[in-house]
């Protein structure tokens, strides 16, 4: 096995350059704290990008992989496996759904949740009605359709000719999805509860509400892309239930395996039957591995103490946060729900929240940006309170050195 010590140079020799990763190298994790290859402690305000929902080396996801790895790791689709039957089963028990559909990635679950619309559409109304509308600044995930669909348009440039029939409205304007709806042409309407990578913008609930009354009024489909949202994340297992409003179609991926790569479709039994046998799939969809450690998440992150302490740590983050920006004057509001927070840098602090992740790290605390104007926080959801008071005073540490 190829032992040979590693540093971040080689990252320029041998990678791709479409990430820029930063100066450390994290090599082992336990909860909130990682370490990195020189011993260094930091505390995880980054989570993976809301992903290890559970922290890292989580005593139950770790016996969970242990215990299927030595059962079987992968079938196929040519057979179905018990953990993907369970976890299923679990899934619709928990929420709206009656059907699932397992990928890999957010923008997997988000691709089968557009080409399931398409094909709805088609078999109940006819081609015309194929029209897709989504929202400016919207992030749905990085393959040619998930990208087109999602409304920045810096991410399609020098990919085109993109996938047609794709509208983009202004998030929390129903009028401007008015202006773009029709019964004979649009199939469905895609929105992140709260969008994440573009801000941490959450939507108004009357405008969820008006989404739905339109879709409904139109035929046609509502997809909440809770990719990020999803799995406790909001201090509900799921952000629609905090709307009150139902989707016809959900995707979750990221939090839901804790870091394994596992994601889900959901949706009805009647708008599910249009992926009959043969019209879409995945090779690693409703992998055993996968699913048995996302039964473990979900089994864990369902439980209402769960629930519960996510909005606990949520209040006493906000405030920390709202305290240091007032402090120092960096940020002028904290948004979000439960543990997705936003902090959005004042006037005078416009395009720097990638000096606030800097100065993080050389502090100790590792954050988030999204976007140039907010600093993104999201931790695991069981993240010990001393360890969000120290991540705390670290990161204030960071903004007295940038402020100064
Ligand atoms: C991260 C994200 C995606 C893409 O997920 P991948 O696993 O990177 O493909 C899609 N939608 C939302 C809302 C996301 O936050």
């Amino acid at each position: 096995m190829n032992k040979e010590p590693v540093s971040r140079e080689l990252f320029d020799e041998v990678m791709v350059p479409n990430y820029a990763p930063g100066n450390i190298i994290p090599v082992r994790g336990e909860g909130s704290r990682v370490w990195d290859q020189e011993g260094r402690e930091f505390l995880d305000l980054q989570g993976g990008i809301a992903v290890t929902s559970l922290g890292h080396a989580h005593p139950g996801l770790l016996s969970a992989l242990q215990e299927q790895s030595e059962k079987v790791w992968h079938l196929s689709n040519v057979m179905t496996n018990e953990p993907a039957l369970r976890l299923a089963k679990t899934l619709c028990d928990h929420t709206f759904a009656e059907r699932v559909f397992f990928a890999n990635s957010g923008a997997e679950a988000n691709e089968a949740a557009f080409k399931l619309a398409r094909r709805y559409a088609w078999d109940n109304f006819g081609p015309e009605k194929h029209e897709i509308i989504s929202f400016k600044n919207a992030f749905h995930g990085r393959t040619l359709f998930t990208v087109s669909v999602g409304g920045q348009q810096k991410y399609l440039e020098g990919f085109e000719p993109a996938p047609g029939g794709i509208h983009h409205a202004d998030f929390n304007d129903l009028d401007s999805v008015k202006a773009l709806i029709s019964k004979e042409k649009t199939c469905a309407v895609v929105i992140e509860p709260i969008q994440g990578e573009s801000g941490v913008m959450p939507a108004d609930p009357e405008f969820l509400k008006g989404l739905r009354q339109l879709c409904d009024d139109n035929n046609a489909l509502l997809i909440f892309d809770e990719v990020q949202t999803g799995v406790g994340r909001t201090g509900h297992l799921y952000a629609y239930e905090m709307y009150g409003v139902i989707p016809d179609i959900l995707t979750s991926a990221k939090g839901l395996g804790g870091g394994f790569p596992v994601a889900a479709m959901l949706t009805t039994a009647k708008v599910g039957a249009s992926l009959a046998v043969g019209t879409h799939g995945s090779t690693y969809g409703g992998n055993a591995l996968a699913c048995a450690v996302a039964q473990k998440v979900i089994d864990t992150v369902s439980q209402p103490e769960i629930l519960k302490g996510v909005n606990e740590r949520s209040e006493k983050l906000r405030r920390g946060m709202m305290a240091i920006g007032e402090r120092y004057g960096v940020f002028s509001e904290v948004r979000g729900a439960g543990l997705l927070l936003g902090c959005v840098l004042t006037e005078q602090w416009q395009g720097r929240a990638k000096d606030f992740l800097t100065a993080g790290l050389e502090e100790g605390v590792m954050v988030l940006m999204a976007g140039a104007n907010v600093v993104r926080l999201a931790p695991s959801l069981i993240i010990p309170e001393t360890d969000i008071e120290e991540a705390l005073q670290r990161f204030e540490a960071a903004v007295k050195k940038l402020a100064k």
